[in-house]
């Protein structure tokens, strides 16, 4: 198929993330991705700034990811998990359980981040149906956040992002909490709590759990929040028997500073998603952690087992890729890595500060973060980054990158002048 022919059909049967049907914007068809090059049909190399959304943190077609999908292909893609038990599970469950927070040490393995989100809902509700409140079924959570496209991570997310109004009659309606405003930076400010302090307080009876993102508010708005408000969450929490469910999907393994988010803060939850980066961007996995008083929680009385369990659960190529991609991790020097990104992001985007149209310029690790006072436009602007040489793909007002940890200083370069000038050009 040419290239033509190969878009012509794409537009016409192909949905795309958030994408229109009758009217979709442009669509860069790839030949190839090595390193943090994405590389284009026409010949023309990318400098990637997204890792594909959080997760190619190694970049694109490591060879030692690919000899490990190679490895695993050649003795067994995939078995069912129900009954069978394989060496890629046990292992990166091994790993999993080694580098999370002490004590979260039951591990659930699913297809997807949403899916995980589902997951650990379901966990915290049949956690308090076992343990004799069953009327412990409702969530709290905070604004602004993001927890994925299915139903039920749908209504934990930001009701105005989520389009709650949209999917009024199908959403189950619960607890939103104001967003964090002291943010990472910032002096902590004991008034940020209340508007949680105050909903937990009033319906602690009737909630199983709290869910949110650890410092880093993702798809919802790229915030970045104080770790006193984490801590003080734990707290408030514990004080009323309420399970932390944390979503690490974005923050895990790195992103922030970290290894996770959580760390900031120095918490354990009760419950932890995992998923994006976990394969090293290679392919869709997620794992869902938990305390083994979550684990034996759940597993007591009636029905005493929990009740999910994918057809693709355990995925043994998938869990070997991950266990390569946190080998890799862990004896990578990813701490420096990430530090060096955050440093030449902080040099790199200030120049932004000065400009008319910017109304915010943040960075956290290896996430930078152009917040703009309007909405961008989408077609001109994501052709103006191609044609810089650059992949960077924004929402809404938010300009961001979150690039593999290998992006070399002087591609780190390319890739935050292209955004000054990209930007520099929006609005004009
Ligand atoms: C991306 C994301 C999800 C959803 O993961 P999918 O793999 O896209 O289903 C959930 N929570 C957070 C914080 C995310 O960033």
């Amino acid at each position: 198929m040419d290239t033509q022919t190969l878009l012509n059909y794409d537009r016409d049967h192909l949905w795309h993330p958030y994408t229109s049907m009758k009217d979709p914007l442009p669509v860069y068809p790839v030949e190839s991705a090595a390193g943090v090059r994405i590389r284009l049909m026409d010949g023309r190399e990318l400098i990637d700034g997204m890792a594909s959304w959080w997760s190619a943190i190694h970049g694109y077609s490591h060879p030692v990811l690919v000899q490990a999908l190679q490895e695993q292909a050649a003795r067994m893609s995939h078995v069912m998990f129900g009954g069978l038990t394989h060496g890629p599970a046990v292992e990166l469950a091994k790993l999993l359980v080694e580098m999370a927070p002490a004590g979260l040490e039951k591990v659930f393995l699913c297809d997807s981040g949403s899916v995980a989100v589902e997951v650990a809902m379901k966990m915290a509700i049949q956690y308090h149906h076992a343990t004799g409140n069953p009327e412990r079924c409702r969530f709290l959570t905070i604004r602004s956040g993001y927890h994925g496209d299915t139903f039920h991570a749908m209504s934990v997310s930001d009701p105005q992002g989520g389009m709650h109004h949209l999917f009024a009659g199908s959403l189950p309606q619960y607890f939103f909490a104001d967003r964090p405003e002291c943010l990472f930076s910032h002096v902590w400010d004991e008034g940020d709590i209340a508007s949680f302090a105050r909903l937990i307080e009033q319906h602690h009876k009737e909630l199983c759990a709290v869910i949110l993102e650890p410092i880093v508010q993702g798809a919802g708005g790229m915030r970045f929040y104080h770790p006193e408000y984490l801590r003080q969450v734990r707290r408030l929490c514990d004080n009323f028997g309420v399970l932390l469910i944390v979503d690490e999907i974005a923050t895990g393994f790195g992103r922030s500073g970290t290894l996770f988010g959580c760390d900031h803060a120095g918490i354990t939850p009760d419950i932890m998603c995992l998923g994006k980066a976990i394969t090293g961007g290679t392919m869709t996995l997620a794992a869902v952690l938990a305390t083994a008083e979550v684990g034996l929680g759940v597993s007591q009385g009636s029905p005493g087992v929990f009740m999910h369990g994918p057809t693709f659960m355990g995925n043994p190529l998938a869990c070997h890729v991950a266990c390569a991609s946190l080998r890799l991790l862990l004896e990578s020097d990813w701490q420096q890595q990430v530090g060096r990104i955050e440093q030449l992001l902080e040099e790199g985007l200030a120049p932004c500060r000065e400009l008319a149209q910017v109304q915010d310029v943040r960075v956290l690790g290896a996430i930078g973060v152009v917040e703009m006072k309007e909405p961008v436009r989408m077609r001109e602007i994501q052709a103006a980054f191609v044609e810089r040489g650059v992949w960077v793909r924004p929402f809404g007002r938010l300009v961001y990158v979150m690039p593999p940890y290998c992006i070399a200083e002087e591609d780190l370069q390319t890739l935050t002048s292209a955004i000054v000038k990209v930007v520099a050009g929006e609005g004009q």
